[in-house]
């Protein structure tokens, strides 16, 4: 589904979003107060304008108000991006995301009110931490403190065996979401396909389990 998005603060961080996004086919207004920054993302936006995004007319003449979701990109000055947190989510924007400095940042953009703080550095560094921990994860996604989905790339130990021989459920306590081979996605496993040499895996459940899995199950 297209969604409108507003990416304000158009560093290495929002650039690279709004890119995205827009490479996605989103609606994307992109909001810096640098004009080269803006001029940077004029092909890869719907609109790329010139504004302070702590001036409250700027955001209501861009129609701010409008978007569904907004990434709020501005690191180094924490009062901006504190402020701009503030208005756009006065203004009604319904998901507002915003890229924090440090734990202390974080922690003031969730009293005023962010839905969700991202630490770009810190989720990068416990993600190629991971990577390193074990050569056998391919990608790594965190859902909670307690939980994950892994991306686990299949070892002779699982190769030619069903998913029924490998009852990774019952003997893990984890579940196969899906099975990847390049780029086609089995997005439902059943119980009789067989783990194929290349496959990835797919895998969600406690951290504790995957870690017992990945070391014995695989
Ligand atoms: P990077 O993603 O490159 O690591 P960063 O965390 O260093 O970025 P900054 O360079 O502080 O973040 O800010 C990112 C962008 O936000 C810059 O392009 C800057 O011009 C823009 N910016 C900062 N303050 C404002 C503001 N009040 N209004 C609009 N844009 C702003």
């Amino acid at each position: 589904m297209k969604k409108q998005v507003v990416v304000i603060g158009l560093g290495r961080f929002g650039s690279s979003v709004c890119r995205e996004l827009y490479a996605l086919g989103h609606e994307v207004l992109a909001i810096d107060q640098d004009v080269e920054k803006v001029d940077a993302v004029n092909d890869f936006s719907s609109q790329a304008s010139v504004a302070n995004a702590t001036d409250e007319k700027d955001l209501k003449s861009l129609g701010v108000r409008n978007f569904q979701h907004a990434i709020i990109a501005i690191g180094d000055d924490l009062q901006a991006s504190v402020l701009c947190t503030l208005m756009v989510k006065d203004l009604g924007v319904e998901k507002v995301w915003v890229k924090a400095r440090d734990l202390q940042h974080q922690k003031i953009l969730e009293k005023v009110g962010a839905d969700r703080v991202i630490q770009p550095e810190n989720e990068m560094g416990i993600r190629v931490a991971h990577h390193v921990d074990s050569e056998k994860i391919v990608d790594y996604i965190e859902l909670s403190k307690d939980f994950s989905i892994l991306e686990l790339a299949a070892t002779k130990k699982v190769i030619n065996r069903s998913l029924e021989e490998l009852s990774i459920r019952a003997n893990y306590n984890c579940v196969v979401l899906a099975i990847k081979q390049d780029e086609h996605v089995n997005i439902a496993p059943v119980q009789e396909d067989v783990v194929k040499e290349g496959d990835v895996l797919i895998v969600m459940g406690h951290r504790e389990d995957l870690k017992r899995f990945e070391d014995k199950g695989l």
